[in-house]
């Protein structure tokens, strides 16, 4: 979608450290890291949040899932415990509109969620 920041990352027109491609899927460390380990994985099709998945998305939705896992077994941080986040919508404080799950850990995180 046009003037979406992971939009432009997903077509490579903004850089980032991405960590891992796919067809469907890209996941990048993020900017301003909350934790030793903060990354985002991101659906290279633009959904403004979860608020917008359909029943159609649920196949790669389902593979977030096990890339994460699989994203923090390479990151070290599965035997220590992480935690995967997406906000959606103003109430979480969702500050970009395109849907990503945050996988962070590598300390104790906090008590928010
Ligand atoms: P949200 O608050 O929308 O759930 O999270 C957005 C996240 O995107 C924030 O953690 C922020 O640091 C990250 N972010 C914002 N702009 C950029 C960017 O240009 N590159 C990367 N890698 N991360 C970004
Ligand atoms: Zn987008």
């Amino acid at each position: 979608m046009k003037d979406c920041l992971f939009c432009k990352i997903a077509a490579g027109e903004i850089p980032a450290a991405k960590v891992y491609e796919d067809d469907e899927l890209l996941a990048f460390k993020d900017i301003a890291p909350k934790a030793p380990v903060h990354l985002l994985i991101i659906p290279k099709k633009h959904l403004a949040s979860l608020a917008e998945a359909a029943p159609e998305d649920a196949a790669w939705l389902g593979r977030i899932q096990v890339l994460a896992r699989r994203l923090a077994e390479e990151q070290g941080i599965a035997d220590g415990g992480f935690r995967v986040v997406a906000n959606s919508g103003a109430d979480s404080g969702q500050e970009v509109a395109h849907l990503h799950y945050h996988l962070l850990g590598g300390a104790k995180l906090g008590d928010i969620c």
